[in-house]
């Protein structure tokens, strides 16, 4: 059996792996040092923004059973995709099938803050009172479809290798629970691997109430994106305990924080206009 072989035959127990190990370092590090104090209670949060999880996943394993890890393994069988038609090196192909991956979703984040109806799903995810490793996984089940959607649109084009595929999706999962813990690094470590990786610090500022800070910081894995967009910004104005977390008119816990709210909430409120930069009402704060 080669690796190929073998992550297609336990893609599924080795993505709950990490999944399962990487959320309990986040849930434990959350309860000894918390950066900030929670606005809904744990057990509500949890119960909820977990339960969208899993309606997820069971969505998504019934439309897609193959998922992305099936589209990568056909598109090699069919000789679709760059780098079926230009192989690279074993190692050089997973390389820049990672970080091509990663630079769509930097894309995809920004076209969901800018285009109106897509900003209406993805608020789902901003709409969260609080920022704690649930917010990582909390994005509305059209939001999952969508970004499953594109995901397959970029295999085609790319043609990555499958190990690739899966490589990615762990680490994205990773690190979008790492930086949507609700902890931080001590400030000088927090500068050095901002060059690396996103940190808490610094995606915490794309959960602002603030639109100029929501629309910063899109990236979820690589830090690179903002700095070469011009979409980066180092810190919360109002700094990480005074800044407000979530979205300005959608405040109450039965719309953003309960599940059948939070499923609803694409489908409120009035249509508006271009969604970047947003801002209708007065003054800094709400
Ligand atoms: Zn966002
Ligand atoms: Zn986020």
């Amino acid at each position: 059996m080669n690796l190929n072989d073998f992550i297609m035959a336990n893609e599924v127990p080795i993505r709950l792996g990490f999944f399962f190990g990487i959320f309990a370092v986040m849930a434990a590090w959350e309860v000894v040092a918390p950066k900030r104090a929670l606005t809904v209670s744990k057990a509500v949060r949890w119960g909820n923004n977990l339960g969208l999880v899993f309606l997820n996943s069971l969505i998504l394993r019934l439309l897609f059973p193959a998922a992305a890890v099936g589209m990568a393994a056909s598109a090699a069988e069919q000789g679709w995709g760059l780098l079926n038609y230009y192989p690279l090196p074993g190692v050089v192909a997973i390389v820049v099938s990672v970080i091509a991956m990663d630079f769509v979703i930097y894309l995809q984040h920004v076209m969901v803050h800018a285009v109106p109806a897509l900003w209406r799903l993805h608020r789902v995810h901003h709409a969260d009172l609080d920022y704690d490793v649930t917010t990582g996984a909390r994005f509305h089940t059209l939001e999952i479809i969508l970004s499953m959607l594109i995901k397959f649109a970029t295999i085609v084009v790319l043609g990555p290798p499958v190990v690739a595929v899966v490589i990615f999706e762990v680490i994205l999962n990773a690190t979008a629970m790492f930086n949507h813990g609700n902890v931080s690094l001590p400030r000088g470590l927090d500068r050095v691997l901002r060059w690396f990786v996103v940190t808490p610090d610094m995606h915490r500022v794309h959960h602002s109430v603030e639109d100029d800070e929501a629309n910063s910081n899109f990236g979820f894995n690589l830090p690179w994106w903002d700095r070469l967009f011009g979409t980066y910004r180092d810190q919360p104005r109002a700094g990480h305990q005074g800044m407000t977390i979530g979205i300005h008119k959608y405040r109450s816990t039965e719309q953003v924080s309960w599940l059948p709210g939070m499923l609803a909430l694409p489908f409120v409120g009035e249509v508006t206009g271009y969604a970047i930069n947003r801002r209708e009402w007065s003054g800094s704060n709400e």
